[in-house]
Order: structure tokens, then sequence, then C-alpha cells
């Protein structure tokens, strides 16, 4: 996953993400206005069902859908009466080459009238086994009251990215980071409800996430929006038995637990507050939290990452999933233009606790709040790194390499590889050593 920061996680960024098998998670250091523009692209961005579908009526002239199928570069039409019940589909073959004037023709004497078409909320293989027997190229999806509720053409159904993380209509899935404060203006409320259309999770994204307010401002937003949630961060087993046991959360969008405190490659929350929880030790300890409360949790190690060797340590601690910033801040799909520092190609990398992100004002309730003083992050430069694919094919090929030398097949199974510590020296000895260059 890639980390809801402001030079991280925008729309491409989500969209790469999820097209490849990934989710990025949207920031949340802007407007909600400006979230729900980004969701909104995330969610049109790829499905095999188009939505705005483009329809003409019975009585038509044969003229204007010749003229629409030119203009919208569209191969048929669905044919919907003056009650907007689908009643034909008039395609490029129903045009007889043979007649030479019928531009004054109604669609209705043309149009095709036995509608081959699907339910909706089926699936992409239910589809295709119908464009497949019909010989078809298009699939209206037509309610059981008759009415147009969107269109599947074969060319959609390609799996370009077979990968991709998708919803059950072949929409990209899409994150987002929320405050856990509820929203108090009502105008707020209704784009946040409108945000909930779009989104499939919700990250309450907190520095901190064991405090009161924000757990009760949690139960509210839960109670109020309809999506999954991922609460977080923390660091500790006390903090994961507490929010399992102790707190009415909604049980079954409660889906996932992130953890990891000051371990961020751009945080200072350690050094200046002397609180954290490492994260592979709050892996550890709230791994053990979950299997003995709550074993359907997911569990998402955030920050800290530096080397592709990171992930197979961070599943073997109990992760279900890793989240970075650092691994993909320097890639095309992150926000923000490419630079050059001493004839290297940089991008910024900046915290969501640093001077300069925190100016926005949007972040501010993210840390302790009030204590506009004191930056629990920095901005920086992290090396230009080409496209989020080339990153996520080296992170790929270290974890499975990994989990082949610890001989576990899947994720799950590598989360019963054990973990050793190593010594000062043993960390000298298993990096490059008594070389000539520098490493
Ligand atoms: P990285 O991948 O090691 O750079 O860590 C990224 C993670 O650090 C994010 O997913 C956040 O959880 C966290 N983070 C982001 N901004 C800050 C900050 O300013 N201070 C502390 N932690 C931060």
């Amino acid at each position: 996953m890639s980390s809801a920061m402001d030079t991280v996680t925008e729309e491409n960024m989500a969209i790469s993400m999820a097209l490849h098998g990934g989710l990025g998670v949207l920031h949340r250091n802007c407007s909600y206005e400006r979230q729900l523009e980004m969701c909104r692209i995330v969610k049109r961005a790829r499905s095999f069902v188009i939505d705005d579908v483009a329809t003409i009526n019975p009585n038509a002239k044969v003229s204007k859908a010749k003229f629409m199928m030119e203009n919208y570069n569209i191969s048929g039409i669905v044919v919907t009466n003056d009650e907007k019940k689908v009643c034909g589909i008039f395609t490029k073959r129903d045009i007889p080459f043979f007649e030479q004037d019928i531009k004054n023709g109604a669609i209705k004497d043309y149009m095709t009238k036995d509608v081959i078409s699907i339910k909706p909320g089926a699936s992409r293989e239910d589809a295709l086994k119908i464009l497949y027997e019909s010989r078809k190229e298009k699939l209206p999806i037509i309610d059981e009251n008759g009415f147009l509720k969107g269109l599947i053409t074969k060319k959609d159904l390609a799996p370009e990215f077979p990968l991709a993380s998708k919803d059950e209509e072949g929409h990209l899935l899409c994150g987002m980071a929320l405050s856990p404060k509820f929203p108090e203006s009502s105008q707020a409320k209704e784009i946040l409800k409108e945000i909930d259309n779009y989104v499939d999770i919700f990250f309450i994204d907190v520095a901190d996430f064991y405090k009161k307010d924000d757990i009760e401002g949690t139960i509210k937003l839960m109670k109020f929006l309809e999506s999954d949630f991922v609460l977080g961060n923390i660091g500790t087993y006390q903090a994961a038995e507490y929010l399992m046991t102790k707190v009415d959360f909604v049980e079954e969008r409660f889906i996932g637990l992130k953890v990891g405190m000051g371990s961020g490659s751009i945080c200072t929350t350690s050094q200046q507050t002397g609180v954290g929880a490492p994260t592979l030790f709050a892996t550890a300890q709230v791994a053990d939290a979950i299997q003995d409360y709550n074993p359907k949790l997911s569990l998402i190690a955030d920050g800290g990452f530096k080397n592709p060797g990171d992930l197979p340590k961070a599943f073997a601690a109990g992760a279900d999933l890793i989240m970075s910033g650092h691994f993909f801040a320097g890639t095309d799909e992150s926000p923000g233009f490419i630079d050059t520092i001493a004839g290297r190609k940089v991008k910024v990398y900046r915290g969501m606790g640093s001077k300069e992100a925190r100016t926005s004002g949007y972040i501010s309730d993210r840390y302790v709040e009030g204590s506009k003083m004191l930056t629990e992050g920095v901005s920086n430069y992290v090396p230009y790194v080409g496209d989020v694919l080339g990153v996520l094919a080296t992170l790929k090929e270290g974890l499975a390499n990994g989990m082949i030398y610890a001989g576990a097949e899947c994720i799950k199974e590598m989360k019963k590889a054990s973990l050793g510590i190593v010594s000062v020296v043993g960390q000298r000895e298993t990096a490059p050593h008594d070389l000539i260059g520098k490493f």
C-alpha cells in the first residue's frame, strides 16, 4: 500500500497501485472537496461496466443514431422509451447497407428488439460467458423493472491488468485517509457522505490512535458512513487489546489495524516526544493481540521500510500487508515535480507532521492538537526511481526470494517463519563490507 501522504498518494498513485494489485490510500492534507475529486477519478478510472451509457429514443431518426455513433466513437446505442425502460439496441449492423436512404427512418423500425442483457451485480465471468454464447459485443445491464443500469462491452472486459484490485463492479479499489474528528458543518457532512460512495476503505489517520477523543470521533464516523475502516496507528499489544475488546466499533466494518509509530523515514516523532513503537516491534505486538482477540482483522505494517528484504521480515512478524511512503515517493506517479540535485534526479518527500505540510491546516489533528510549534516530520528529497510498476517488481522479487529462502509458499505461511535478533557485528557482516568502494 502507498502511504496517505501529500507527496505520495493522489489519484495517479492510487490508480497505478490498484491496477497492479496494491492499494493507494489518498491523503487528507486537503479539503473534502479535493478528496471527493480524487476518489471519483480513481473509481471511474477502470471498470468493465460503463455507467453513463448513451441512449436514444425509438422514435428518433436513424441519422441521429449515426451522428451519435460517429461522435462518441461507439458502435451501438441502447434504445430506451419515454419511461426510460430498455426496448431495443441499435448497432451499426442494424443499418441495412442495401437501403440507400434510411436517414429519415425511425430507430424502432431497424433496432434489434430482442435484447440480450444481464442483471445488475453479475460477475465478469457471467458477462464473458453470455457475450461468447450470444456472439454479441455489447451487453446492457437491465434491472428487474426494465431500467438500464449500465453497459458491458467485450473490449472493456479484456484483462489488461489481471492482478488489479477491484470491487465487485470492476472499479478499482480506493482507500482514503480520514481525520477521526466528526465534521461539524452540514456541508462537510454532505460531502463526506458522497465520498463514502466512492471509497472502499477509510483509514483513520493519526500518529497515535490510542486516544479517547479519536476513538469517540471514529465511532461516530463509522455509524455515519458505510464503507470499511482501518484504524491506526497504534504500537502496542495493550492498545490493540483495548480497541478490540473495550470499544464498541461497528464490528463488521472494523477490518484492520495499522501499526508503527515514529519509524517513518521522514518522521521525528520519537526524537521530539520520546514516544514511538518501531514498525517491527509494533507489528509483532499487535499480531499477538489480533491472534488472541480477533484473527479476522488485517494487520498493516506502516513505515520504516528501506529495502525489499524488509518485507519478508514484516510478514514473518505477523503483518498481512505493508505500507510505505518511502518506496513510492520518488516515482512518476507521486505528486510533485522531478528536480535535480548535484546531477541526480530527485522528488520532494515530506512528513505529514513537517512544517511544510502542516501550514495547510488540514492535517493538524494528525498530531497532538494545538502543538503548532513542534514539528514531528521533515521535508527532504528522495531519488527519482521511474514508475511504480518498476518499484513493485523489485519489491515483489525481494519478497518472493525471501519467502523461498524461508520455505513459505504464501504470505500466511511466512508468518510461521522464525525471526532472530542479529548483533551489531552480525549486521556488519550481513551487508557488503571490506571493499574499496563506498556503500
Ligand atoms: P516511510 O515509508 O518510512 O517514509 O514511512 C511512511 C509512514 O510514516 C506513513 O505511512 C505514516 O504512517 C508515517 N508518517 C507520515 N508523515 C509523518 C510525519 O511527519 N511524522 C511521523 N510519521 C509520519
